[in-house]
């Protein structure tokens, strides 16, 4: 019984967590409760020789005790964030490298693997969710012993996986904490071979990009998607050592501007200089740090400068999309920022004319970026030449990986891109 107790209130904790504690503050003082991991001394269990489960009647060997918290670790550090593999999943393979225990969020079924192995995730009917010979139509957690790895899609991961029954489907979330889960979105937002400052650099805007998204949270199951939609994201598993390093040596360091998180946009590389935030989403409301800047450091890339044509039938399905009928006779830039960014685009055709967005436009032209300096017709085709990759707001990766290259720290990195802001520690 004693053992059943210890064994909830940890998992209350970590439950809470998600749901309370994940709202991240700049300004938190205290520390939330640490989130409960298994011990490593779990007593050894008979191997099995299948990779099935094996049920449990009595509670599982989890730990008797919260692990001991490192004490040099800061209390954000231990932050768990909810990211969604996948959703629509009707079935999945999860190896494990070790053992893991499965049980459902009620507690009412435990079970263990005691060894390596596949496992076989399925939707199996009327709500209902399966891993293994576990069956429930409440989530069934998957949670990785210490030195547990679980392989998902080919990447790696170390956190807890749930399976959320959904409408005949399941959704796949990892619960990982915060700086784990930034190993596993460095090397696929920036190479894990670019200059170590500018990985810094990185690493800092990432972990603030993540918390201040965590202050929206309007899903139940997650908090952030594994992708564009929030940041790439491939399992924090596998640790590139150069990415360790950055994010390991800025722990617990985040920017602000008057105390508070913000937005710490970034893209791929500006062509000569970031613009405000308003430029890219009206909406916005631009703030010193997401103003703009200069960038000296971004011309080595070859996306500083670009030609691209676009088949004019595309160009011609988005004219007649926006209502805008007959064959295209122009494309002009309407307005542009100092920078030379459009912000609008002229779309004239034998029928009319229209002024566009410029963003929307560039995405459904697959165009690198609203940088537009020549926009020429040239028979069944359209062609553009500009600058830069991508939203051009906030850090420019190219640029910082420039910076770095000559010698600057990431802090002088961040200062530049992000004018006006802070380097904080959360305590
Ligand atoms: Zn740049």
């Amino acid at each position: 019984m004693l053992k059943t107790t210890r064994f909830l209130t940890p998992l209350f904790c970590a439950v809470w967590l998600t749901v309370a504690c994940a709202v991240p503050s700049a300004k938190r003082t205290s520390a939330p409760a640490a989130p409960w991991q298994p011990a490593p001394a779990a007593p050894a269990q008979p191997v099995s020789p299948t990779t099935d489960v094996e049920e449990k009647t009595d509670p599982l060997e989890l730990p008797a005790q919260a692990p001991q918290a490192d004490q040099s670790s800061s209390a954000h550090a231990l932050k768990i964030v909810r990211v969604l593999l996948a959703d629509n999943q009707s079935s999945a393979e999860i190896k494990h490298s070790g053992r893991v225990y499965i049980y459902t969020q009620d507690l009412e079924k435990k079970y263990k693997v005691s060894a390596d192995g596949t496992l076989t995730v399925r939707f199996a009917g009327n709500g209902n969710v399966q891993v293994g010979t576990l069956k429930s139509n409440q989530p069934i957690i998957i949670e990785p012993a210490k030195d547990t790895l679980l392989t998902w899609n080919n990447n790696v991961y170390s956190g807890k996986f749930f399976v959320v029954p959904a409408q005949h489907t399941f959704l796949l979330v990892e619960h990982a904490d915060l700086e784990t889960y930034l190993y596993g979105v460095l090397p696929y937002e920036m190479s894990y071979s670019w200059p170590i400052e500018a990985l810094k650099a990185q690493a800092v805007a990432a972990r603030t990009y993540t918390l201040k998204t965590l202050e929206h949270v309007k899903n139940k199951y997650f908090d952030l998607y594994s992708d564009v939609r929030s940041q790439m994201y491939k399992g924090g598993g596998k640790q590139y050592p150069s990415v360790k390093e950055a994010v390991d040596g800025t722990k617990s360091q985040v920017l602000t501007f008057n105390d508070k998180l913000f937005y710490t946009y970034y893209h791929g590389n500006c062509g000569g200089g970031t613009d405000s935030v308003s430029s890219w989403n009206p909406h916005a409301k631009s703030i010193k740090p997401l103003a703009g800047a200069i960038c000296e450091y971004d011309s080595h890339s070859k996306s500083h400068s670009w030609k691209q044509e676009v088949p004019m039938s595309k160009i011609k399905s988005y004219t007649q999309k926006e209502g805008l009928g007959g064959n295209l006779k122009s494309i002009k830039v309407a307005h542009k920022t100092h920078t030379g960014r459009a912000t609008q685009l002229l779309l004239q055709t034998s029928k009319g004319k229209k002024t566009v967005a410029c963003n929307p436009f560039r995405l459904a032209m697959g165009l690198k970026s609203c940088k537009i300096k020549e926009i020429n017709i040239h028979g069944n085709h359209v062609r553009f030449e500009g600058r830069g990759y991508g939203h051009g707001v906030g850090m420019c990766q190219d640029g910082a990986a420039g910076m770095a290259r000559s010698g600057k720290k990431y802090t002088q990195i961040l200062k530049n891109y992000y004018p006006g802001s802070t380097l904080t520690t959360l305590q």
